[in-house]
C-alpha cells in the first residue's frame, strides 16, 4: 500500500500549551480514515497541522513523499482540499461561483476559465447532487446544502486526499448520514483518500477502513473499526461503558454507551 500523507514525529502546541508531542503517522491511499478522541485532545490540531495550516514546533509532515513545507501553495491544492469547521455560508455568492473558486489551485492569474474548468465544475456539482441547487445563492440553502456545495468545491480542486473537520457538526441525522454516503462515494468512486474528524463514534465505525484515536498527545490507538471498538477501549479513551454489537449493514461495531460508574 502507498501512502499519501505522513507525519514524522510532530510536536504542536499553542503558546505554552502543548497539543500533540512526537506524533506519527501513516495514511494510504485509498483508504477511509475517521480521527476520533476526547473533546479538546488535539483533533482539529491535527487535521489542521496535516493541512499544513498550523506549523509543527518539531517534526515534518510529507505529502505523497515530499516535504510539504517544500512544496508550492498551489501544487499543495492540487493533491490536498480541506473542509475546516467553520466556513461563512452567509454570503450571498451562488453555488456554482463557489465550486469555481476550487479551481483556483489550477489557474494562472491571466487566464480565464477553460472548458475542462467548466466540466470539473459540472462533474463537482453533478457527484454532489448539487445541479439543480448551482444558481442559488448559499446564504438560502439548508444545513445539508451547504455543506454538500463546500465539498463541491473541494472536489474541484481533483484532490487526492480530501481532510475534514467534522463535515456533520449542525445537520440532523438525516443529513449527518446523506453527507457520509456521499463522501463514502467520492472514495469508493472516485478513489479520493478520505480523512476526517468525526464526534460520533459509530458513524465513525460505520464509514472508516480505520479509526485514529488521538489521546494523551499522541496516537492512542489505529485499527480498523472492530480492533478499536471494545469495551475495553471505551472505557480507557472515553470513560464509557458500551454494550457491542455488530451493524446489519455495514457489518462494523455499534454500541449503545453507557455512563461507567
Ligand atoms: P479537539 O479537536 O480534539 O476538540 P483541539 O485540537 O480543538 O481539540 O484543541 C486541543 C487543545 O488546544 C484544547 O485544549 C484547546 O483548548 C487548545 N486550542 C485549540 N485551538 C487553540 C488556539 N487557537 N489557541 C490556544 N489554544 C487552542
Amino acid at each position: 500500500m502507498q501512502e499519501i500523507l505522513r507525519a514524522e514525529n510532530i510536536s504542536v502546541g499553542y503558546k505554552h500549551k502543548q497539543v500533540l508531542k512526537d506524533l506519527n503517522l501513516d495514511i494510504e491511499k485509498g483508504k477511509i480514515y475517521s480521527i476520533i478522541g476526547p473533546n479538546g485532545s488535539g483533533k482539529t490540531t491535527l487535521l489542521r497541522t496535516l493541512s499544513r495550516n498550523i506549523k509543527p514546533s518539531k517534526g515534518k509532515i510529507f505529502l505523497d513523499g515530499e516535504n510539504i513545507s517544500h512544496i508550492k501553495n498551489k501544487q499543495v491544492a492540487r493533491k490536498m482540499a480541506v473542509l475546516s469547521q467553520i466556513h461563512g455560508s452567509n454570503t450571498d455568492v451562488t453555488v456554482r461561483n463557489l465550486v469555481i473558486y476550487g479551481r483556483y489551485a489550477y489557474k494562472e492569474w491571466w487566464k480565464g476559465d477553460n472548458e475542462q474548468d467548466k466540466d470539473i465544475v459540472d462533474w463537482a456539482l453533478e457527484t454532489t447532487n448539487m445541479k439543480e441547487l448551482a444558481n442559488d445563492k448559499m446564504c438560502n440553502l439548508s444545513g445539508g446544502e451547504k455543506q454538500r456545495a463546500w465539498i463541491a468545491m473541494a472536489i474541484a480542486q481533483k484532490p487526492e486526499i480530501l481532510l475534514l473537520d467534522e463535515p456533520t457538526t449542525f445537520l440532523d441525522i438525516n443529513h449527518q448520514l446523506e453527507v457520509l454516503e456521499l463522501v463514502n462515494n467520492l472514495n469508493k468512486q472516485n478513489n479520493i483518500t478520505i480523512l476526517m474528524v468525526l464526534h460520533d463514534i459509530n458513524l465513525a465505525a460505520k464509514y472508516s477502513d480505520e479509526l485514529i484515536v488521538i489521546k494523551d498527545k499522541d496516537v492512542y490507538l489505529k485499527g480498523e473499526p472492530w480492533e478499536i471498538i471494545s469495551e475495553k477501549n471505551l472505557k480507557d479513551v472515553f470513560n464509557i461503558n458500551g454494550d457491542i454489537t455488530k451493524d446489519k449493514e455495514s457489518g462494523k461495531p455499534i454500541f449503545f454507551p453507557r455512563l461507567a460508574r
